[in-house]
């Protein structure tokens, strides 16, 4: 680093501003030291998070052409998927983390690193505020500034517990590394408790009852793991406990993982049910004490049950960084951060945000049809031909994946089906929205799945390295609502299929084509997809030799 401009230094109140191509250090009354870091004046491009959107985007981006930096307040990219695994020791923790630094030294690319959390986001003076857990500064706060010329938001979610009391206090998350780690202890520990002497048999159940809050798939899936370790492992250790254990979910609805297909649901109750999983739906929980669960049914009204653990996973909820942005942009009265098809985020410049932490606000085709038949409408007749909306066919189809899908849910060829009804060869703008009318009712909304988050980061930095490219060529649809076309194609997802482990070596598979397969045969495709998935060949191996290890040796089961 080459100093290259300095006015006056005040050593003890040093504030680091970072801004492209200068690192500058403000002090208490605004004096600034600024030192080149050499990046050559190259946009700056602040990352805020290293999960499976921030880490998507860091693997992509042409780090030669920006100046790439990122702040998290872990410096790892963590497999979730593999997260259950590891509350029952079936996988080691360090199996399914990869540095960061790692993700992009291997690419020989270059960016920085600020291992912190960022607890502001200023648009409208393109900073964020950070404070590191560790001192940085002389009066040791370890908070600083970054500026950006582009954010990347993806700071996840956190998990929702629906403000029920109890809860923050008194169950596990399963969300970081760290919560399947203290999992995993405390389910020893309910072991070794129950395992004690002078207990009465009521105590013994009670240290044993594991609870899962939730019947999505992460918790259909921990309670699987669970029972396996328990089955295969537990019970051999500790025979007299073994018929005190109770493993029960949780859950409000009718059925669990209604996310999947029928068959697979009713495939999962059935062998929860067989293998002595007790399955409680349509029961809220309504309250969590230290020593009980309270929880609430039509029929049964409130009861209580005593437990030793409770893992809640029933959905996620927004962070407070992101609610205080949205407060900011003019989305205050939103769940969460809204952006475009091209995930930039609505009511600021240069701020996009993926993964968890926002969702895409498809636009309707009913709110712009009458710019859309102005568009078409080259001859400015008022009419157009199926000629006209031929020629803009593919942009709307773009811009709209609501038509196409509309027309594949209703068995329908092309768009000219839309009007079949039309006798004359010419619509108007009546003729044209009433074609449509019914389109807008298949706009979905992504799932909040690693997925996503990773092809919206890959997508996002393919978008970035093409910036100048696309600038001079355009590959987007038509603007509707200005002139030229779009730079980017939208984000479209592609969905590969989903998994829910259920444990005794079975796994449900649900893959595109509505193909739908419950067996030992998908637990393995389970572990070739889960294995190739891994960011480096590092994590792959210790991955396969996890597994390959509890095969022959069965899981660790000391409370350390
Ligand atoms: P995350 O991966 O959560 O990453 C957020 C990042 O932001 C983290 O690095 C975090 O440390 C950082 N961060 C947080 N706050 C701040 C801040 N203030 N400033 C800076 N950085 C911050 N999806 C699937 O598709 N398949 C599965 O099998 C699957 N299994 C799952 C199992 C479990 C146990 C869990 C919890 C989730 C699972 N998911 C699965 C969902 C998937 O993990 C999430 O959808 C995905 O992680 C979202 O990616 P993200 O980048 O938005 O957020
Ligand atoms: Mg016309």
């Amino acid at each position: 680093m080459n100093i290259i401009y300095i006015r006056t230094l005040d050593t003890l109140f040093l504030q680091p501003h970072c801004r492209a191509g200068t690192l500058s250090y403000a002090c208490q009354d605004n004096r600034v030291l600024q030192i080149s870091d050499g990046t050559g004046g190259k946009k700056k491009v602040v990352i805020l998070g290293t999960g499976w959107a921030g880490a998507s985007f860091l693997r992509n981006i042409d780090t030669s052409l920006y100046d790439v930096h990122v702040v998290s307040p872990r410096n790892y990219f963590m497999f979730t998927p593999l997260l259950p695994s590891v509350t029952c020791g079936t996988v080691e923790a360090r199996s399914i983390v990869e540095p960061i630094r790692n993700i992009v030294r291997k690419r020989g690319g270059a960016f920085r690193f600020w291992e912190a959390e960022c607890y502001k986001i200023d648009p409208t003076s393109k900073k964020v505020h950070c404070k590191s857990g560790d001192g940085t500064n002389a009066d040791a706060n370890g908070e600083f500034v970054v500026d950006y010329d582009y954010l990347i938001v993806t700071v996840g979610a956190k998990p929702n517990t629906f403000n029920t009391p109890g809860v923050a206090e008194n169950c596990h998350f399963l969300k970081e590394v760290e919560d399947a780690q203290k999992i995993r202890k405390s389910v020893m520990k309910c072991f070794e408790r129950a395992a004690l002497p002078n207990l009465t048999d009521e105590e013994r159940k009670k240290n044993v009852h594991f609870v899962v809050i939730g019947g999505g798939p992460t918790g259909v899936e921990f309670a699987a793991e669970l029972h396996d370790f328990v089955n295969e492992d537990l019970a051999k250790l500790y025979p007299d406990v073994k018929k005190y254990v109770n493993i029960s979910v949780i859950e409000a609805g009718e059925h669990i993982l209604t996310m999947f297909d029928k068959r697979i649901t009713h495939f999962a109750e059935d062998k929860f049910k067989r293998t002595g999983i007790d399955l409680k739906t349509n029961f809220k929980v309504v309250k969590v004490s230290d020593k009980t669960i309270t929880m609430s049914n039509p029929t049964t009204g409130e009861i209580a049950v005593p437990y030793g653990l409770a893992v809640w996973s029933t959905g996620i909820g927004t962070r407070p960084i992101i609610m205080d942005f949205m407060k900011q942009v003019g989305q205050g009265n939103r769940r969460v951060l809204a952006t475009d098809e091209w995930l930039r985020v609505l009511g600021c410049d240069n701020v996009y945000a993926l993964g968890d932490c926002a969702t895409i606000s498809q636009r309707k085709v009913m709110e712009d049809v009458d710019s859309i038949f102005r568009v078409a409408d080259k001859d400015n007749s008022g009419t157009l031909s199926v000629k006209n909306i031929k020629n803009v066919l593919g942009d709307i189809y773009q811009r709209y994946p609501q038509v196409e899908l509309y027309l594949k849910t209703n068995q329908m060829k092309g768009f000219h089906d839309l009007l079949k009804d039309k006798e004359t060869e010419e619509l108007n703008i009546e003729e044209f929205k009433k074609a449509l009318a019914q389109v807008d009712s298949q706009v979905k909304m992504l799932p909040a799945t690693a997925q996503v988050a990773a092809q919206e980061g890959a997508y996002l930095a393919d978008c970035f390295n093409r910036m100048n490219t696309c600038e001079e060529n355009p590959e987007g649809p038509l603007r509707i609502r200005g002139a030229g076309r779009h730079r980017f194609k939208p984000f479209r997802y592609r969905h590969l299929g989903q998994f829910a482990p259920l444990g005794g070596e079975q796994t449900a598979a649900q893959l595109p084509g509505d193909w739908v397969h419950v067996g030992h045969s998908t637990q393995w495709l389970w572990y070739s997809v889960y294995a190739s998935k891994q960011f480096s060949w590092r994590t792959r191996m210790l991955v396969v030799t996890d597994w390959g290890r509890r095969f022959f040796f069965g899981r660790d089961s000391s409370s350390l």
